[in-house]
């Protein structure tokens, strides 16, 4: 019967004398279907607007995946908190219980289970609240990622690649260490980089004058052309007073980074020689403005350093407290015995850290207390001392043990480092005061 019907038919359109027409028809429904499918162009022989008619659009499109991709997912970001899991974020987020099981059972979801509170999770969505994809950004060149394959997540770890470029810079100090170093675009980072790394010899709030001087290289970190950022100091001249000091980094055989003089001595002393963080009176109010005289303690015996109320103090160097109390004029006051002949005095402090107590061991740059005004003092600094055998002196001049130079493994490697980065800095000095 079927068969009867289609030899019928046949017949019919093979003495049909418009059968062109008829093949023309099937054609174009044919090219139709399939540029509609493969999402090309379609030929110019055949116009838009009559191909539209034939076929309704609507219903083909949200078939493809592509278009739902590009326009219904979202992008969501979450900072890791406390007691999170990739479970609890990801609900938080609002995604579908039974995929995130699907994540979480596809392999190496173990990539994803040591989450780090304060890091960032980034999850593409989709229409139907499924994970597309997710990003475990460890930092700004590594992390975890996860892709949504058919039925599970390919999951894996990946690092960018980096690129360091070196960077120098040589700033004579008109106003300060910081606003000259500021102006010429040297980053806040690297500044107090820098303060740390000579806070044992230069007390950056009274020993710094017009005219010192500070030359560094230090590295810039860079992913996919984009500065992420600010890297070490390889190596930092600075000139205070006539007085050169040089600390090179190196990397010690046993892994850690630390900075030593060209002769191999640790830039770290057995005292530190500011007890208030520099980043503290780092403002412009404090650099822009001479320090009053504070001192209120008759026969003038410390070192006064002005910073606002509730600025952490620090200990200078190890040692024990014997003292943490009123103390007439000084107001609170904390002495720390550091050894026979050697202590250091805190005073007119608001009050002190709960930690601070007598009898009590304190290592060094341990914040002790909090700058304030008790006892005479008519307004907020630390008046600080150094005492040898129970006299204020000056640490500068008192000879005081060094930290342990560098081991004698390291040292031949850490000599030819040293000659060639400082011959570096100086190639860099000497174009710079060409140009
Ligand atoms: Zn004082």
């Amino acid at each position: 019967m079927l068969r009867k019907i289609l030899k019928q038919i046949k017949l019919t359109f093979s003495n049909y004398p418009k059968r062109h027409f008829y093949y023309l028809t099937v054609g174009i429904l044919f090219i139709v279907f399939l540029s509609l499918f493969s999402n090309q162009e379609l030929d110019s022989t055949v116009s838009k607007e009559d191909l539209l008619t034939e076929i309704s659009i609507d219903k083909l499109l949200p078939k493809d995946e592509n278009f739902i991709e590009r326009n219904f997912t979202q992008v969501k970001q979450s900072e890791i908190k406390r007691n999170d899991s990739l479970f609890s974020i990801l609900k938080r987020l609002g995604v579908e219980e039974e995929n995130i099981v699907s994540l979480v059972n596809s392999n190496n979801s173990n990539l994803l289970a040591q989450i780090k509170i304060g890091k960032k999770l980034e999850v593409e969505i989709n229409e139907l609240n499924e994970v597309v994809s997710l990003n475990y950004i460890k930092d700004f060149k590594s992390g975890v990622r996860a892709k949504k394959q058919e039925d599970d997540y390919k999951i894996e770890e990946y690092e960018l690649q980096t690129e360091k470029f070196k960077v120098f810079k040589e700033i004579t100090i008109t106003n300060s260490l910081y606003i000259d170093g500021l102006k010429r675009g040297l980053p806040d980072s690297v500044i107090m980089d820098l303060v740390y790394i000579f806070g044992w010899d230069i007390d950056f709030v009274h020993d710094i004058r017009p005219g010192d001087s500070y030359s560094l290289i230090y590295e810039e970190v860079f992913v996919n052309g984009e500065k992420k950022l600010n890297g070490d100091i390889l190596i930092a001249e600075f000139i205070n007073r006539q007085t050169e000091y040089v600390a090179i980094r190196y990397k010690l055989k046993n892994g850690i980074s630390e900075y030593f003089s060209p002769e191999g001595r640790n830039v770290k002393k057995a005292f530190l020689r500011s007890p208030v963080k520099f980043s503290y009176i780092s403002s412009k109010y404090n650099l822009n403005r001479r320090h009053p005289i504070l001192h209120q303690i008759r026969a003038h015996t410390g070192v006064d350093y002005v910073a606002s109320k509730g600025t952490p103090v620090r200990a200078t160097g190890d040692g024990t407290v014997v003292y943490a109390d009123k103390k007439g004029g000084y107001g609170n006051l904390i002495e720390i015995k550091h050894t026979e002949d050697y202590s250091t005095r805190y005073a007119h402090l608001d009050r002190f850290h709960p930690k601070t107590k007598i009898g009590k061991k304190i290592k060094q740059s341990d914040t002790i207390g909090f700058v304030g005004k008790t006892g005479t003092a008519t307004g907020d600094h630390l008046h600080y001392e150094f005492r040898v055998n129970g006299k204020h002196a000056n640490p500068l001049t008192v000879r005081l043990p060094n930290a342990r130079p560098i081991n004698a493994s390291d040292k031949k490697s850490y000599d030819l480092h040293a000659k060639k980065i400082l011959s570096d800095l100086k190639n860099y000095q000497h174009l710079s005061f060409n140009i």
